[in-house]
């Protein structure tokens, strides 16, 4: 009896760390063009906003997504984020878990990358997406696509933008494992 309920505790501690990820299909999302990619592990991950309206239910952020996908089409193969984070708590399929990114030059091949959908300049992530994301974090450990000893930086830090906004800068340079500079 001991055993079965250890088993239990330990498999709900292992599926708790995953929130709810949405898949492409689920979204709605148009077939990319990008290569075949398998990136097995990272070492980063990255953090952005899309610097779009927010979304605060499901078929709201589904909407935004297939607006977004279509809009970064034009230039590059699909959506170039890992992952996006909505502020109905639910986080977004983009490449995923094992396809490389197109978010940071330099670091797509070896970061996920995270976006909140809104813009963060001036207002913060409401904590549905904040608990999304930094779930997603402990998720990718578990998964073992991300090595626990990562390092989490924002665009900011790895390129000349503004992203993520000040507001939630602010927040993720007090997260586990943030270094500004590599
Ligand atoms: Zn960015």
């Amino acid at each position: 009896m001991r055993c079965l309920v250890v088993l239990l505790s330990t498999l709900w501690v292992i599926t708790d760390a995953c929130p709810r990820i949405i898949s492409k299909a689920e979204w709605g999302a148009l077939p990319g063009r990008c290569h075949a990619s398998f990136i097995p592990q990272r070492n980063y991950v990255i953090i952005h906003h899309t610097v779009t309206p927010p979304c605060y239910t499901q078929a709201a952020c589904c909407t935004q997504l297939k607006n977004m996908q279509r809009f970064q089409m034009k230039k590059w193969c699909d959506l170039g984020y890992s992952f996006m984070i909505g502020e109905d708590g639910n986080v977004y399929e983009a490449q995923g878990w094992h396809r490389h990114g197109i978010h940071a030059p330099k670091y797509n091949r070896n970061s996920l990358g995270l976006a909140f959908i809104g813009n963060f300049q001036e207002q913060v992530p409401n904590p549905a997406a904040i608990n999304a994301a930094q779930n997603l974090i402990k998720c990718a450990i578990e998964k073992k696509v991300l090595i626990p000893f990562y390092t989490l930086k924002a665009h900011r830090n790895v390129y000349s933008t503004a992203c993520p906004g000040n507001a939630l800068y602010n927040i993720i340079r007090f997260w586990d494992r943030f270094k500004a500079q590599s």
